[in-house]
């Protein structure tokens, strides 16, 4: 019988250029009957959750690692079972789009009809909750994507962190943009490493259009993707050792 050392060496030593092929599930944020945000232009949240989550998987899957898309059909009212699903995997990221506190909404109209947005805000943000069991990976990760995001010219909004502005949640790593939000259902319900990710603000009418332009959606899913291979690449380095 291999050793469990053997076996990871083993792994290691099959998989091209150190990268170690790992198992990502991609939940897309909300459903059909409760699609999250609506944008600046009256498109719900799940659209973009749906292409951001699809363009991942892909960007992972180019990579040689296996995927698992959760909610994708917008059937996925059971939030609780979301996590589930993702047993057995090594991340669990849910993919979503960011609005803004209430009270900075104003009203235009866009196409004859009448909308709120707010430009006040932009940027993504991530998080991760410490009722997760595995908090040092989770946040690992998480930080790595912010990192990632930031090189190829992405801002974190670091509003959610104000107490006025946002809802006061506690920076985890400021630098790339993620906070601490223990009680978020998916997260904490984790079997597995989690985390929730922001891709960007979409009551805002500049920021919407450059969240729907496919180029900008493929910049930000090789940037998740080269992150996720990196954090877990150094996680599997560690258990190994
Ligand atoms: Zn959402």
């Amino acid at each position: 019988m291999p050793t469990l050392r053997g076996a990871l060496l083993l792994v290691l030593w099959v998989a091209p250029a150190g990268v170690v092929a790992a198992g990502i599930a991609i939940d897309v944020g909300h459903y059909l009957a409760e699609p999250g945000a609506i944008s600046a232009r009256g498109v719900p949240e799940f659209e973009f959750n749906r292409d951001l989550a699809r363009e991942i998987e892909r960007a992972l899957r180019n990579k040689g690692h296996e995927t698992k898309l959760i909610g994708e059909d917008g059937l996925a009212d059971d939030l609780g079972r979301r996590p589930r699903e993702a047993q057995g995997m090594d991340l669990f990221i849910s993919v979503h789009h960011d609005s803004v506190r209430p009270r900075y909404l104003a009203t235009w109209t866009h196409e004859g009809a009448e909308r709120q947005y707010s430009d006040m805000f932009s940027g993504f943000s991530l998080f991760v909750s410490r009722r997760n069991g595995h908090l040092k990976r989770s946040l690992g990760c998480a930080s790595a994507i912010g990192a990632e995001l930031r090189r190829a010219g992405f801002r974190p909004s670091l509003y959610h962190a104000d107490p006025v502005l946002g809802e006061n949640r506690p920076f985890a790593d400021r630098e790339n943009g993620v906070h601490y939000f223990d009680n978020l259902a998916v997260l904490k319900g984790a079997d597995t490493p989690a985390l929730l990710f922001e891709a960007g603000v979409i009551v805002n009418r500049d920021e919407e259009l450059r969240m729907r332009d496919p180029v900008t959606r493929k910049s930000i899913a090789g940037s998740v993707a080269s992150a996720v291979e990196a954090c877990l690449s150094r996680s599997a380095d560690a258990a190994s050792r």
